[in-house]
């Protein structure tokens, strides 16, 4: 343990405290000590002294006493026992920065500082919510945040491009002497945003305390632990929460001490200077501090001292591949030649055939390829032809869907849409980097055999690009698209013998589990009773299991024996029964990644929906952020209710409540995005025009101006049985 970064660690500590003291002063000077301070879109106020002292931190006066004890933290100056490895001091003045690092930012957001210019600004709830299924499913393995300046904008594109192909979150910011790694990237013309997977948070070290903030929220919204129970808080970021920290360039005293408060979260440090390291592992899993300095090595160094696995397939198109390419954008200015959209028709199928007509890897151009053609808007048609000793035309819509992803993941290249709504465009800069038609084949067969090798054998793709093969091999396509949309719309609970469990999220949300059946899909939204089982197919020892139902306990909670004990078990004991239909009655658990929360409103005698892209205020005097706050971390909340949206229009939705006609709210978007469907379903209960009877933003924001409406509109859900 080296005495130099105790002593930096320590001086920056009180520098940053002694920034913030004289902030606060002022602030309560000019504005007053009951002035609200708070960050957008958070249920958890300021989130480090949330979860570690469970204080509210609402105002200034409130903000002081958290500074106080920040500054009861700062060790006296570094004495001969520092020597020794032991990081005590060093360790709490990290704490004391944090602390004060949040007081700091609150009081910027006061002042209209924050966000800094191209910046993201503070980290919302909402978007650790999103990322909650890319993080379990392993799509994202990690966090990384780099503070300081490349010592050139080269280094710096290298090493996000090369944390971008292993799909690494990557938060970029601070400055080394007056530069910032985020103006270099910008410079270069590499774009930045969560879709991107690199996200600027600020200019200077403090407001690095946003990724710190961020991860810190993971522990009380997927794990289930409770504000105040600062160790267990800080076990579960070291245990589940893979980030690290990178610096380029020399490290200041502010540096050392933001660096000892992420050391504290189990974050280890890599820097790219000679830094003195700090071996010891325990309060990280490995190494807390090391360097590389050869910066060919730094980001392979980076995941070894974290301890994650990351895959990098390498597939030879000529351009990047990986996860972070997905949310890409291929805009107009950029675009060399688009398919499909509004101008012309493509679509993409897949299709199980015999063995002995599929040679793998295979891909067919059937018809010219963008160099030869002139015009900038075509038509195309890629039908993939899978062959496999388990052939099952269950899986094929499954795998199918996949291929928005995999071609997507293609850097130059943008994948919207499905089936016969395809619509592809290539940029500039790809087709300038060789990018030609055949690769979008070399991608879906590297990729299939990468994921489904358990259920596919041989995979080859021809790709159509004349019209008259685009329509024909089109009518084919749309034959089946029908054939399977019947398939699944008819299925029932009582027609299947097994549902489905998922512990996917219990990488982060350890005492939830999902049971999937065929008429309720898995909160996030993202998992049907039919991927449930494809999955179970392809892994059999993998996340998702088959639960036989047995006897039912309850028909109307939608309650079975065999489910009760699968959930107990899986839930560490924690979740005694489940019912499948209920949300006032041993509902399910929720892990964080809900697409919707479905809330109690007992004076309307009904159900609220919220969906996570809405960030108005709702009847109940609660956003979708505060809501959600009450609900996750694997924990029963009665009246209370994760859920998948189209789970919605399910004819098991909250069944033993009375199912949709309880909705009396929903979001705007969310409404007219269901619309069709919720009207027929309301038909099926004997209910007419009842989309038009459901209030939305634009009709009630308060609980009185719902009730005035519901009254008006005479909503089915007065008339029911009274709730509580
Ligand atoms: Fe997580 Fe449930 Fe979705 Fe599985 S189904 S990924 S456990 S939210
Ligand atoms: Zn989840």
């Amino acid at each position: 343990m080296s005495k130099i970064v105790a002593t930096a660690a320590i001086r920056g500590a009180k520098k940053v405290v002694a920034e913030v003291e004289e902030f606060l002063n002022r602030a309560l000077k000019e504005k007053g000590p009951d002035t609200k301070i708070e960050f957008p879109e958070t249920a958890f106020f300021l989130p480090m002294a949330k979860a570690l002292l469970n204080v509210d931190v609402k105002t200034l006066s409130e903000a002081v006493k958290i500074l106080e004890h920040a500054k009861s933290l700062l060790p006296q100056e570094p004495s001969e026992k520092l020597w020794l490895p032991y990081l005590g001091s060093t360790l709490d003045a990290g704490m004391a920065t944090l602390f004060a690092e949040e007081i700091l930012m609150a009081l910027r957001y006061l002042y209209g500082q924050e966000p800094q210019e191209g910046c993201n600004g503070f980290f919302s709830d909402t978007v650790l919510r999103s990322l909650g299924i890319q993080l379990v499913d392993g799509r994202m393995p990690g966090f990384a945040a780099i503070l300081g300046a490349a010592p050139n904008n080269q280094i710096a594109v290298d090493i996000v491009r090369q944390l971008q192909e292993r799909s690494i979150l990557t938060f970029v910011g601070s400055s080394t002497n007056g530069v910032s790694v985020i103006d270099q990237l910008k410079e270069e013309g590499i774009e930045m945003g969560w879709d991107n997977y690199i996200v600027p948070y600020g200019r200077d070290t403090v407001s690095g305390i946003y990724a710190l903030n961020w991860a810190i929220r993971a522990a009380l919204t997927f794990g289930g632990i409770k504000s105040g129970e600062a160790k267990k808080c800080l076990e579960y970021t070291k245990e589940r929460v893979f980030a690290f920290g990178l610096t380029l360039g020399e490290l200041d005293d502010i540096k050392y001490a933001t660096g000892a408060g992420a050391i504290n979260m189990g974050f280890p440090i890599i820097a790219d200077t000679d830094i003195p390291e700090i071996h010891p592992s325990g309060i990280t899993i490995y190494e807390a501090l090391v360097k590389e300095l050869d910066y060919k090595k730094i980001v392979p160094r980076c995941i070894t001292v974290r301890g994650f696995k990351v895959k990098v397939a390498k597939i030879p198109i000529p351009v990047l591949y990986g996860p972070a390419f997905e949310g890409e954008r291929v805009r107009k200015e950029n675009l060399y030649v688009e398919f499909g959209g509004k101008k012309a028709i493509a679509f993409e199928f897949l299709k199980y055939v015999d063995m002995d007509k599929v040679e793998d890897g295979k891909v067919e151009l059937i018809g010219p390829d963008i160099d030869k053609i002139e015009d900038k808007s075509l038509p195309l048609g890629i039908v993939v032809e899978v062959g496999s000793r388990k052939a099952n035309e269950d899986f094929e819509p499954i795998i199918e869907r996949q291929l928005h992803r995999y071609i997507n993941e293609a850097q130059g290249i943008m994948h919207i849409g499905q089936r016969d709504i395809m619509w592809i465009r290539i940029s500039q800069e790809g087709f300038k980097k060789g990018l030609r038609l055949k690769h979008i084949g070399t991608v879906i067969h590297a990729q299939i055999h990468q994921e489904y090798s358990a259920i596919v054998d041989k995979v080859q793709v021809k790709i159509y690009s004349k019209i008259e093969d685009v329509e024909k091999q089109l009518t084919e396509a749309r034959r089946i698209f029908e054939k399977r949309d019947e398939r699944i719309s008819g299925m029932t609970d009582e027609s299947v013998e097994d549902f489905y469990s998922c512990a996917l999220c219990q990488s982060f949300a350890p005492n939830h589990i999902c049971v999937v059946t065929p008429e309720r899909l898995g909160l996030c939204g993202a998992y049907s009773w039919l991927d449930a089982k494809a999955n179970y197919q392809i892994s059999p020892a993998g996340a998702n299991q088959p639960i036989k139902k047995g006897p039912i306990l309850d028909e109307k909670l939608g309650q079975w024996k065999n489910i009760n004990d699968f959930v107990y078990e899986k839930s560490n004991k924690s979740i005694e029964n489940v019912s499948m239909y209920s949300l006032l009655e041993s509902p399910q658990t929720s892990c964080g990644c809900f697409e919707c929360i479905v809330a109690l409103v007992p004076e309307a005698n009904g159900f609220l929906v919220v969906s996570r892209d809405y960030t108005g205020e709702t009847p109940l005097g609660m956003t979708f952020t505060t809501l959600a706050g009450s609900v996750g971390g694997g924990v029963q909340t009665p009246g209370f209710l994760g859920v998948g949206r189209l789970y919605l229009i399910s004819k098991k939705f909250i069944l033993a409540e009375g199912g949709l006609k309880r909705i009396v709210w929903l979001p705007q978007e969310l409404k007219e995005f269901l619309r069709n469907k919720l009207e027929v379903r309301a038909k099926e209960m004997g209910v007419s025009d009842f989309v038009n009877k459901i209030a939305d933003e634009t009709k009630a924001t308060t609980l009185e101006q719902l009730l005035e409406f519901l009254n008006q509109a005479k909503h089915p859900a007065l008339e029911m049985p009274a709730l509580i």
